[in-house]
């Protein structure tokens, strides 16, 4: 059996040719066949063009579609027409449903969502957070400009930095002692999302964590302190057999005073946001002490080389940097097996903007570091090999400490290391961090 379509349309081409054929009968009773049939094929064609008016008109007026009166392939072009009108308005329906649960969803999210322009930067939506935390009002906000509608908050630069926008932290407008965190994220050509999130509690117990260490870590000092000079006062020649142990609980003190001050570094350098005092940082004497204390630490068992092309000096905190660059060498010592090398070096190389930075580099000839290890080794107390830093005395927080001194200091470590061949730890300075060397008066 034809499908019903099918069917409708051979039905109409019959009835038109019944038309046809009864104009012809009557012009040929009339004596006028041609006439007959001309009158039979005008009057088909004006129903169909009426028809086909009729089809547009139901069409055009955007209303529900209900099926014509006419008969045929005409009703069922509009049965055909109805049914795709209501799949669409059910898939619009499911999709309007849809919108409305992920804006329901958005609107009661904690944190503050607000939808902007970017070419306008004018705000286009916000939920219920971006009232509460950023103080927007409905609808009176909605077109109005970001950055002028959030002031205080300092957001034009951080705005235009678009993609590149790194989160940033402000105290709320609206609360005082809250801290929110905004992020921007660009998800279409056109329209950006602003988050803001409350990270108070979350700055609080980041900033109790820091107390908890730097306080469990000044009260043991006192009592280091203690057992330490009591150690001292033991005289080995007294005890023999006592010796070895006397210097063993010596070098255990030493390592338990050593993590204690690293401890107390680090809290100091987490709860800066910039340098307590910067000078410039006179890069001759620093590298001259840096190597007394390798040839200190590696007695005479490597070979130890200093090299100065940059002929610069560093502005920025001396006990600081001091403290980074002496953790570097160290460390270049200590994995470093006897006969080995270490090159102490500054050279001059372009920073990110072109101009002329500084870079000061470690680089041994030791036992290297495995790749894998690379993208954690500056994590506190991350170690390639536990016994191996332990045996050398270290206490796992080294390379943090670099870290953050290199942080305040808007420096970058970079390290480059082979197992097997050696490691090279390099601390690179933009130019902004750089003086020149002032030459040193002769003394008269
Ligand atoms: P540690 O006190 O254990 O040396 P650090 O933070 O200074 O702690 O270093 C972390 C780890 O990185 C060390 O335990 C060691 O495994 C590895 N490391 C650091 N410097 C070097 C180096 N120059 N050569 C090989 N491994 C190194």
């Amino acid at each position: 059996m034809p499908p019903v379509s099918e069917r409708a349309w051979w039905r109409t081409l019959g009835h038109l040719g019944l038309l046809l054929a009864a104009g012809l009968a009557v012009g040929a009773a009339a004596g006028e066949p041609w006439a007959g049939l001309a009158i039979g094929a005008t009057t088909a064609l004006a129903w169909q063009a009426w028809n086909l008016r009729r089809l547009l008109l139901r069409l055009r007026s955007q209303r529900r579609l209900v099926a014509g009166d006419a008969g045929g392939a005409w009703a069922e072009a509009d049965r055909l027409l109805q049914r795709r009108q209501a799949s669409a308005r059910r898939r619009k329906r499911r999709l309007v449903d849809m919108l409305r649960a992920y804006r329901a969803a958005a609107t009661v999210l904690p944190d503050a969502i607000i939808v902007v322009d970017r070419l306008t930067q004018r705000i286009v939506w916000f939920n219920e957070a971006g009232t509460t935390l950023l103080g927007l009002r409905y609808p009176t906000d909605v077109t109005a400009p970001v950055v002028e509608r959030l002031q205080p908050l300092p957001l034009a630069n951080w705005l235009a930095r678009g993609r590149n926008a790194e989160p940033l932290e402000v105290a709320s407008p609206l609360q005082p002692g809250t801290t929110l965190s905004l992020r921007l994220l660009p998800y279409s050509d056109d329209l950006w999302l602003l988050v803001a999130r409350d990270v108070s509690r979350l700055l609080a117990l980041e900033q109790m964590r820091r107390d908890f260490v730097a306080n469990v870590s000044h009260e043991l000092r006192t009592p280091l302190t203690v057992l330490h000079g009591y150690l001292d006062m033991l005289d080995p020649q007294e005890q023999p057999e006592w010796a070895p142990i006397v210097a063993e609980m010596q070098r255990q003190s030493q390592r338990m005073t050593q993590l204690v001050e690293d401890l107390l570094m680090l809290s100091r350098l987490e709860s800066r946001d910039e340098l307590p005092s910067e000078e410039v940082v006179p890069m001759a004497g620093m590298l001259a002490a840096l190597r007394r204390e390798a040839q200190a630490l590696s007695q005479g068992r490597h070979e130890i080389r200093v090299e100065d092309s940059a002929g610069v000096d560093i502005v920025g905190s001396p006990p600081e940097l001091h403290s980074a660059f002496s953790n570097l060498v160290a460390n270049a010592v200590r994995y470093t097996p006897e006969g080995g090398s270490v090159l102490i070096a500054l050279r001059p190389e372009p920073d990110p903007d072109g101009r002329t930075g500084v870079a000061l580099s470690v680089a041994d000839t030791g036992y290297g570091i495995p790749a894998a290890h690379l993208p954690r080794i500056t994590e506190r107390f991350y170690r390639v090999s536990n016994s191996r830093s332990r045996e050398s005395g270290g206490t796992g927080l080294g390379l943090s400490i670099v870290k953050h001194v290199l942080n305040l200091h808007q420096a970058r470590l970079d390290i480059a290391s082979e197992v097997g061949a050696g490691s090279t730890f390099s601390c690179h300075f933009t130019a902004a961090r750089v003086r020149a060397r002032q030459p040193v008066e002769p003394i008269a």
